[in-house]
């Protein structure tokens, strides 16, 4: 069969076509065989001739056609790995980057973090002499640029999920473009499931150089990768469901008693609600006596082990039920799946330049991201997909498509990247999508405030370069240059360390009041981040000991990762020339630190409130302490938090409680307008 290019003309994708798969059972085969029977090897040679032709290919194909493991593949079989270069391979998330590394590994016969490799911020596997093709996450490319600006050991770039338009994804793109254009020989991959082709390839087309230039066309070409996915019916609930955690385990039970077997795969938003999920479900299928049934939960903190288990064949006479963030809407191809559950919603960032305040909210999905979850159910047979919404309000009120995270994110960590990558002109930058000038400004004034950059908004020195060498948030990273001052750096990495985390606490083993008191145990009257420390030393003092976490309800996978991030961090600030000392028990230091890096997040708790209502000193938004946090509650008067999660009101995560003049002392610049007014700061 002759591959089809797609022009300019027809970029369209088709995501039900209903064509028959020529594959006939498999098990058997050698994974050679199966490779050659994903949809993209038929398109191999045109792949290959489209690279070896053009600075920009753009490749479009469903989900499970074999993009991501395949195409590397083939770049390093005609040679593009040779004279010690090397094929790079982006995702926006971390665990897929680990998973298809692993695969393809596994495909090729080698040891992963050999010829393949991989690596995401705190993990790096891979060999530099060795390592010939390699994953990574978007944003672990773009820190690889503040070392090598024009990313000179790479001789392909491939740029996949890229309609994820995940902020790292757009900031890289927007570099790639420039670094083209002083390496003229680099080729880049952009792949995707949904991409708006034509869009992308505007963007990379460069009328300037418009025509053959040493027979490499400047000009983007579009391959369009035809799946072979089967047609899925789709059934949606006649009236609004109020709550869709319940809705999505009745559906997956009604399932089971009703549909033939295959496996099952349901959208949730988050951690959170995919552990509750997995315990009704638990609980629901004993209490009614279903047999078969494995449930498995897939986020993005996942144990290495449970995530084998997501890609291990199901047992015969037993049915899978994946449930799941969207990281298996493209990210992950699971087999077996022939029913999805579609929630309708996905945990989104958004962010206001107004309030100043960027929030995790679970919010709607767009029909592209509908249509991606649907396709799921059709990849080995006919399936179905239950959406827990009406057809009226897919129709009407769901949006086309998402907006892409640069215009729904706090801008503070791109904006930092760009400055230490020597890019000033930061509002002129040629962007896939411009962030709203708001946006900018206000990360312009916290970069300031921080001592980051200076009058001319240039990066300061040394503290500004620093702040851009560790990779973790700016604010963190200026807590952590902070603790010199106030002596104690051993314990504010500690506190970075675990933000890098989800949680230390072991979450949905359904014994909420045992969590509560094993919390307890640890707790400090000055707030989380000390009860962090609680923990860290608790876990040190037990010899990392598995048994000590499970009994204290102490996320055991979570504090090695902590541990292992703490080491990697003390390199850093070592390499930085950071002095590494421990305040021992003087607590006041470490929340001095806390504040100098977090200043701009501190509110104050309204005077006659009963409710435990503050208000953030910048914009006068009404926030609440989490339940989760230990200061639930009690409600100091004043307070800086880590981060904001909305659901019914807007809640504030990791609280620490201050002292008001620490404000004033950190950052006077922001403070500037509230000292204007006589004791402003005092109640
Ligand atoms: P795409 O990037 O186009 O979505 P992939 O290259 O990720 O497709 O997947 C191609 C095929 O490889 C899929 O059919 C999937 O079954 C298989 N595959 C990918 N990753 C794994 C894995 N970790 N374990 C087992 N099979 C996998
Ligand atoms: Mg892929």
């Amino acid at each position: 069969e002759k591959p089809r290019i797609v022009d300019d003309e027809e970029g369209g994708v088709l995501f039900y076509s209903a064509s028959a798969s020529s594959s006939s059972g498999y098990g058997f085969s050698s994974m050679e065989k199966q490779r050659q029977r994903l949809p993209v090897f038929k398109y191999r040679t045109a792949i290959l001739y489209l690279v070896e032709t053009h600075a920009t290919t753009i490749i479009v194909g469903e989900t499970g056609s074999g993009k991501t493991t395949q195409i590397p593949q083939y770049l390093k079989e005609a040679g593009w790995a040779e004279g010690g270069r090397v094929i790079a391979c982006t995702q926006p998330r971390r665990l897929a980057v680990q998973a298809v590394s692993s695969r393809v590994a596994e495909e090729m016969g080698v040891k992963l973090g050999e010829e393949v490799g991989y690596t995401i911020r705190f993990e790096d596997v891979t060999n530099n002499d060795l390592t010939r093709v390699k994953f990574l996450t978007d944003g672990v490319l773009l820190r690889e640029m503040m070392d090598d600006p024009l990313l000179s050991k790479y001789s392909v770039i491939m740029v996949d999920e890229a309609h994820e338009r995940s902020l790292s994804t757009d900031i890289l793109l927007g570099l790639l473009k420039k670094i083209q254009r002083r390496r003229p020989e680099l080729r880049l991959i952009i792949s995707s499931a949904t991409i708006e082709a034509k869009a992308m390839a505007a963007f990379f087309s460069t009328r300037r150089h418009r025509g053959p230039d040493n027979g490499l066309k400047k000009e983007p070409a579009i391959l369009s990768v035809e799946g072979r996915g089967f047609s899925v019916q789709i059934c949606y609930v006649e009236a609004p469901v109020p709550d869709y955690l319940r809705a999505a385990v009745s559906t997956v039970l009604s399932i089971h008693d009703q549909e033939p077997m295959g496996d099952i795969l349901v959208f949730l938003t988050g951690q959170d609600d995919i552990d509750a999920a997995v315990q009704l479900l638990t609980e629901e299928a004993q209490s009614s006596r279903k047999q078969g049934l494995i449930f498995l939960p897939l986020y993005s903190g996942l144990p290495r082990a449970d995530q084998d288990l997501i890609f291990s064949p199901t047992p015969r006479g037993k049915r899978k039920v994946v449930i799941s963030t969207n990281i298996a809407e493209t990210s992950l191809t699971l087999e077996g799946i022939v029913y999805v559950v579609d929630s309708g919603f996905s945990k989104q960032r958004f962010y206001n330049p107004i309030t100043d305040i960027e929030n995790l909210i679970v919010a709607p999905v767009s029909k592209a991201s509908a249509r991606q979850r649907t396709g799921r159910a059709g990849r080995i047979r006919p399936g179905k997909c239950y959406r827990l919404y009406t057809e009226e309000y897919f129709i009407k009120e769901m949006p086309a498509e998402g907006i892409p995270e640069m215009q729904r994110s706090n801008l503070v960590s791109c904006v930092i990247q760009l400055k230490a990558l020597g890019i000033d002109n930061i509002l002129g930058f040629d962007w896939p999508a411009s962030p709203s000038p708001e946006a900018l400004i206000r990360a312009l004034e916290v970069l300031y405030s921080l001592g980051v950059l200076d009058d001319d908004a240039k990066l300061t020195s040394p503290a500004g370069f620093q702040v851009a060498e560790i990779p973790l948030d700016p604010m963190i990273s200026k807590m952590i240059l902070a603790s010199v001052e106030f002596g104690c750096s051993e314990e504010v990495i500690t506190i970075a360390a675990v933000l890098s985390i989800q949680s230390v606490w072991f979450p949905g083993r359904g014994a909420q009041k045992e969590l509560d008191e094993a919390k307890l145990r640890f707790a400090a009257a000055e707030g989380d981040h000390v009860t962090f420390l609680n923990v860290y030393k608790g876990f040190l003092e037990s010899g990392k000991s598995s048994n000590w976490c499970h009994k204290n309800f102490v996320n055991y996978h979570a504090m090695k990762k902590v541990a292992e991030i703490r080491l990697q961090l003390r390199r850093i600030a070592q390499h930085l020339g950071i002095v590494l000392k421990s305040c021992e028990s003087d607590m006041q230091a470490v929340r001095k630190a806390i504040t100098a890096g977090f200043f701009a997040n501190a509110c104050r708790l309204e005077p006659f409130s009963h409710n435990g209502l503050y208000k953030t000193v910048r914009s006068s938004q009404e926030v609440y302490i989490h339940p989760s946090s230990v200061l639930f509650r009690v409600n100091p008067k004043w307070v800086v938090f880590h981060s904001i999660v909305s659901t019914d009101r807007q809640y504030m995560r990791n609280v620490i409680s201050i002292d008001p003049s620490w404000l004033t002392e950190a950052a006077p610049h922001f403070y500037q307008r509230q000292l204007l007014n006589p004791n402003p700061l005092q109640v």
